[in-house]
């Protein structure tokens, strides 16, 4: 508890897109039932995006992820946002911590209004949003107006000059 002190509620609500990955048994399922528990536990659902299948990123070794980006509406700070995440992550039974490595679940915040957040625990926007078509692609069918606080583009405009030569297929 002692790294995440703000646990009460935003008197508003804020605007968070949360990209989901899973590559390890049932991506597919995984996913659905993160989209279910993120309903439950961080707030509403404003727009899911289509679901994509995406080559490894990082340690290439390993199976395609399956990735879907959901804006929510979220009651809560950055910092507690991540935390229930981090508990929907556990409770869907994620143990092995490899980064970049196979996991049943990741959810990951990409985006928290026009926050820019540079904490120990979290960066917010993501710090490998610019360089991510997986993450990229789904953020900008989920909020097309949303621009980088820091670089100023848009994720369609990030998308445009982005190096990432990794395939991003929507199912
Ligand atoms: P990966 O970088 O592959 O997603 P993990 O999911 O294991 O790896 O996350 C490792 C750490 O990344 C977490 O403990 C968390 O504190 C930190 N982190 C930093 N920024 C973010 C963010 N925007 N969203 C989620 N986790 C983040
Ligand atoms: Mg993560």
């Amino acid at each position: 508890m002692g790294v995440f002190p703000q646990v009460s509620r935003l008197s508003h609500t804020a605007k968070a897109v949360v990209l989901l990955g899973a590559n390890l048994n049932r991506p597919e399922q995984q996913i659905r039932q993160a989209i279910q528990m993120l309903s439950t536990s961080c707030g509403q659902i404003v727009r899911c995006s289509s679901m994509y299948r995406s080559s490894p990123w990082g340690i290439v070794e390993q199976d395609y992820f399956l990735n879907r980006a959901v804006l929510i509406r979220t009651p809560w700070p950055p910092l507690a946002l991540l935390k229930r995440l981090q508990q929907i992550e556990q409770q869907m039974g994620r143990i092995r911590e490899i980064r970049m490595g196979p996991r049943v679940i990741d959810l990951d915040i990409l985006v928290y209004g026009n926050r820019i957040i540079k904490h120990p625990a979290l960066q917010v926007p993501h710090r490998f949003l610019p360089e991510r078509r997986f993450a990229l692609i789904p953020l900008m069918e989920v909020w097309s107006g949303w621009k980088h606080p820091e670089l100023g583009g848009s994720a369609a405009q990030l998308l445009s000059i982005c190096k990432d030569q990794g395939k991003v297929i929507r199912l």
